[in-house]
């Protein structure tokens, strides 16, 4: 088993090779940086809006600017033709200057129910979990502050938790792992579940061990990457009332997120959600769209076998970084292709039944 996934993982190493600097773009922070590749869309080509109305579940904002965050959001509803925008905090520790989360934004989101809405606790909850596993102390006092902020957040407004990691390669945030199994993973997974909003993760798939592909430096990386899927199964099978969901699909940069491991992960566990991204200037080594813009097969397949599960989460900035193309933009010709039936889950639908009260009553009158 070691040995045939040695060879997978040989095969994977030349194209990782080959897109290396699109490899460090690996975290959504980093949308300043621009590296372009083939069948892109043109920064100047005029938007084309999704067919029917979508929620970006999933987006980043300028955090010393957010004024211009709150314009520039509300603009894009129209253009993108988004019944609405969730802004996110970057998944960060305690010791990176600049970290944040969402108090920066709160107050200024929620002069639009129904437009924003904010996902917080990257900056805290996740910056707990990352302080707990350096120190290896996860005991009662470290649960009671972890719970104690959580329920904090949720008083506060945020309509879910976001954006956590359990792998994350270094960027605009440093490089973070921690078990997705871990004390305080299982315990958000109870909080979430508790109040009926579900939590946003990011994580680098690694079905075994394995070394940091090639094309990422180690350091700021760590020279090995530990095995996650296993893990994440216990997360998912610890409270199955917790609404999980594994961001950046179509964004994978180990190349061992494959269609069959989704499928595999979408039959078994019925509290895990995916969200798409398709970057078009990162594509990940497992991409749902082939050169011509068509989706693949397998892929399409995949979204219509599970369309009760799939939401669109672009990780697009606001505002839009100047000169570079637009993610939502490439996850929207993807959603234009599918069937309106499909359209209308991954667009509103399955929003509405993962974040419940706090937003499906202005979904409902989106005109799918
Ligand atoms: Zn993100
Ligand atoms: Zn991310």
């Amino acid at each position: 088993m070691k040995r045939a996934l040695g060879k997978v993982v040989g095969i994977l190493v030349i194209p990782a090779i080959a897109i290396a600097a699109l490899v460090v773009l690996a975290d959504a922070s980093l949308a300043r940086q621009t590296t372009s590749i083939a069948a892109k869309m043109p920064s100047s080509a005029e938007p084309v809006p999704a067919l029917t109305p979508y929620v970006d579940g999933h987006t980043h904002f300028d955090e010393k600017d957010i004024p211009g965050t709150i314009r520039s959001s509300l603009a894009a509803l129209g253009r993108e033709n988004a019944a609405m925008i969730f802004l996110q905090m970057p998944p960060d520790t305690y010791s990176h200057p600049g970290h944040y989360d969402a108090e920066v934004l709160l107050a200024a989101a929620k002069k639009y129910p129904g437009k924003l809405a904010v996902v917080g606790g990257g900056g805290t909850l996740n910056a707990m979990i990352m302080e707990s596993v350096a120190s290896g102390d996860s005991g009662p006092a470290v649960q009671k502050k972890f719970r104690d902020r959580a329920e904090e957040l949720v008083r506060e407004g945020v309509i879910g938790f976001g954006e956590m990691t359990a792998e994350h390669f270094d960027g605009l945030t440093p490089y973070q792992y921690a078990p997705a199994d871990h004390p305080l993973y299982l315990l958000l997974a109870d909080i979430a579940a508790e109040h009926g909003v579900p939590f946003d993760l990011h994580m680098e798939a690694v079905p075994q061990d394995m070394a940091l592909p090639s094309g990422l430096k180690s350091p700021p990386n760590a020279p090995r990457l530990h095995a996650n899927i296993a893990a994440f199964e216990r997360l998912l099978a610890h409270n199955a009332r917790a609404k999980i969901i594994w961001c950046h699909l179509g964004s994978d940069f180990t190349g061992l997120r494959t269609v069959e491991l989704e499928r595999r992960l979408l039959q078994a566990h019925p509290n895990l959600y995916m969200e798409i991204k398709a970057d078009p200037e990162a594509h990940g080594l497992n991409y749902p769209l082939a050169a011509d813009g068509k989706i693949k097969p397998e892929w399409l397949k995949l979204f219509t076998d599970f369309p009760d599960r799939f939401i669109i989460g672009s990780d697009q900035h606001y505002p839009e970084p100047k000169g570079q193309d637009r993610r939502w933009q490439e996850d929207i010709l993807l959603f234009n292709q599918l069937s309106a039936e499909v359209r209308k889950k991954i667009g509103t639908e399955n929003i509405a039944q993962i974040y419940g009260n706090s937003v499906a009553p202005y979904l409902r009158a989106a005109k799918n």
